[in-house]
């Protein structure tokens, strides 16, 4: 693969390095997209297929999942909660009366455009939105709560998972130019803190930087990589009819 310039060619080789020395302790990435306009080659991991809901966590764990197990053991994950379900829509309502900031500067609702269900990689929906932007452009938490994970990973790039600060939800900000600096794991964030740069770093196109934001429901365990994932689009706008 070809790199427009020496800092991307920098910043995969280093993310390279990285995920080689990640792959052995922790490969419970999030599901992510490759880029929309873009052709992936044959590199889109099979590990984007993973992430599995809670309903699934008691299944045999595909490919990449194995290697969780030197995480928190799977079997103390409790079964699935009935209330714990894909597409709860009490979920919505309650996350629009915390009026989350939207998480790239500049950019407004009016310009949000709903791709949850869109289809990436090897088929996998999409369950998150593309917020298009310049390269560089500060990336806001949405809310208060605090870093939960700062992790590099095949498709995401540079990532970070913020939990709200009851740990009800993770929100996942994918693609990051870079973090911001100082930013660290465990610590307490303010709603429109910046806490990195829009990016291109994992599978989107150098040529169509974007953030990749996700919000997904945490299961009792209150696993970072583990959730039940919930379209951001309707928290700052009305479906479509
Ligand atoms: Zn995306």
């Amino acid at each position: 693969m070809a790199y427009p310039n020496a800092r991307l060619k920098k910043t995969a080789l280093a993310v390279c390095a990285l995920l080689a020395v990640a792959a052995g302790v922790m490969l419970g990435t999030r599901k992510d997209e490759p880029a929309t306009q873009v052709v992936q080659p044959a590199a889109v991991p099979a590990s984007h297929a993973l992430v599995p809901r809670v309903p699934q966590a008691d299944k045999p764990m595909p490919v990449v999942q194995v290697v969780e197990s030197t995480t928190p053991s799977p079997t103390l994950s409790p079964p699935a909660s009935p209330t714990f379900v894909a597409g709860d829509d009490s979920d919505i309502p309650q996350l629009r009366q915390r009026t989350l900031t939207l998480p790239v500067q500049g950019v407004t609702p009016a310009q949000l455009s709903d791709t949850y269900t869109q289809s990436r990689a090897a088929g996998a929906p999409h369950e998150a939105i593309d917020i298009m932007s310049a390269r560089g452009t500060p990336v806001f938490a949405v809310e208060d709560g605090k870093v939960a994970k700062l992790f590099l990973s095949k498709p995401g790039g540079i990532t970070i998972y913020q939990f709200d600060p009851g740990s009800q939800y993770a929100y996942y900000y994918a693609h990051l130019d870079r973090y911001a600096d100082g930013l660290a794991e465990g610590a307490s964030l303010r709603k429109g803190q910046v806490i990195g740069y829009v990016g291109s770093t994992g599978n989107a196109s150098p040529d169509a930087p974007h953030l990749h934001f996700a919000i997904f429901k945490l299961g009792p365990e209150k696993q970072w990589w583990r959730g039940t994932p919930l379209n951001p689009y309707l928290v700052w706008r009305d479906p479509k009819p």
